[in-house]
């Protein structure tokens, strides 16, 4: 669901439901959301959900959400006072209109009544973020049945314990959204806070591993991957720029650091020494980052490892998902054992253990690579790559193509 449909469906009244929602169910209105500074205004909408600041009667009451007609209903001209347009050729996204705004007046408006939390317009965002860590699994789906299948053709390549864990945390946190819009239903917001840190954490989480491992998986498939007939080109320039929106990835990383910093001996040792909150935050800001990483790392780990406890399913699947799971919790060690070994939780002997048990796991998953990939069963039309075909007649495509 858009951002802009969730807006209209979740933070409006029913009066404003009735005016807007048909039409737009009926593609009569184009919406998007514009809050930062792109919106997708550029050459096809016609109003848009605006974040900016109320200030009326003098007095100023936040940033809040506006439904802003743009263009007209006649003849799809910008209104008097908009100016807007599409933002130009950019890394990915070629057929999204990707636009600019700038509004250079303002209705007045008279009285003022008070959305029933401070914080629902959060909700759009955090919805979008949820969704997100399951689009990041199925991104690195489509990088890992492209490579593991070429590579079935020529050498073996990993990736894939990282997409099943993103696929099951995203279900869990979609769970977890349902519920507590089904909370705030009666007024309940009590679950926001934490249900907006895990999200915001996990967005960054989840979209930098998508992007890292995109380039993996393609550098794995050597110079072919360079080629649009691997499709890996567009799959970066579409999985890429999510570091970006819906929250920038270090920013959202700090905000799951609000939670989870509470003791963090560092922050603590600068307070102590008199330093402001504000100067020690900033200084410790690399520890921080760690610090979120390793908890979003856990909460992934801990959502998988339960997940495949409770799956229903034969003890051969069962046998090699905990495998992933074990390989996707000992990849995280290896992956910074410099802060396990900096901590002194682990000993230079212990991380060894840990880096052979990794090399064994890969033995074993070696084998089921291309069947775990298969079991996706993304047809070639849709995966759309000459690398990743599921007949494997790659070279002889590869010359139709060229
Ligand atoms: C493809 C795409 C589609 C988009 N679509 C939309 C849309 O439909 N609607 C919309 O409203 N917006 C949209 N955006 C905009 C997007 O939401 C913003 O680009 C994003 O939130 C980041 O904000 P920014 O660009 O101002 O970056 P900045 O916040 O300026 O970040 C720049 C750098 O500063 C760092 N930084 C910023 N603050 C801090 C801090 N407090 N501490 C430490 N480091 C910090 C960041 O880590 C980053 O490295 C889109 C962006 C992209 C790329």
């Amino acid at each position: 669901m858009s951002m802009f449909l969730h807006s209209v469906l979740f933070q409006m009244t029913e009066e404003q439901q009735q005016k807007w929602l048909q039409p737009l169910l009926d593609y009569e209105l184009i919406g998007t959301y514009a809050q930062t500074e792109l919106g997708h205004v550029g050459k096809v909408v016609t109003h848009a959900i605006v974040a900016a600041r109320l200030i009326t009667r003098g007095k100023d009451h936040g940033i809040h959400m506006f439904m802003c007609q743009l263009r007209s209903m006649e003849d799809h001209t910008p209104l008097p006072g908009i100016e807007l347009g599409d933002i130009g050729p950019k890394l990915g996204y070629a057929n999204i209109d990707n636009g600019f705004l700038r509004l250079d007046h303002v209705n007045p408006d008279g009285s003022y009544v008070a959305p029933s939390h401070s914080k629902l317009s959060y909700n759009s965002m955090v919805q979008i973020r949820t969704g997100m860590v399951l689009d990041m699994g199925s991104g690195l789906v489509k990088g890992s049945t492209i490579a593991t299948r070429y590579s079935a053709v020529r050498r073996q390549t990993e990736l894939i314990a990282i997409e099943i864990a993103f696929l099951m945390c995203g279900q869990q946190l979609l769970e977890n959204y349902r519920s507590y819009i089904s909370q705030t239903e009666n007024g309940d917001f009590s679950a926001l806070p934490e249900l907006h840190s895990s999200t915001a954490g996990l967005k960054a989480f989840a979209t930098e591993r998508c992007r890292q491992g995109l380039e993996v998986l393609r550098m794995a498939s050597g110079g072919h991957g360079f080629s649009s007939a691997s499709t890996f080109p567009e799959l970066y320039g579409s999985y890429a720029p999510a570091c970006a929106y819906e929250g920038e990835n270090t920013v959202m990383l700090l905000q799951t650091a609000r939670m989870v910093s509470q003791g963090a001996r560092c922050l603590e040792a600068d307070l102590k020494g008199g330093m402001s909150n504000a100067t020690a935050w900033n200084n410790n800001h690399l520890h921080l980052l760690a610090g979120s990483n390793a908890h979003c790392h856990l909460f992934v780990l801990d959502t998988i490892n339960q997940a495949v406890e409770n799956a229903v399913c034969e003890d051969a699947t069962k046998r090699i998902l905990r495998t992933l799971v074990q390989f996707y919790a000992l990849d995280g060690i290896v992956e910074n054992k410099g802060e396990f070994l900096e901590s002194g939780y682990l000993s230079i002997n212990q991380v060894d253990l840990v880096s052979k048990q990794l090399i064994n796991l890969l033995a074993v998953i070696r084998p089921n690579a291309v069947s775990l990939v298969d079991a996706f069963d993304i047809h070639d039309d849709k995966l759309g790559s000459v690398l990743g075909r599921y007949d494997g007649n790659v070279y002889e495509n590869l010359y139709k193509w060229a």
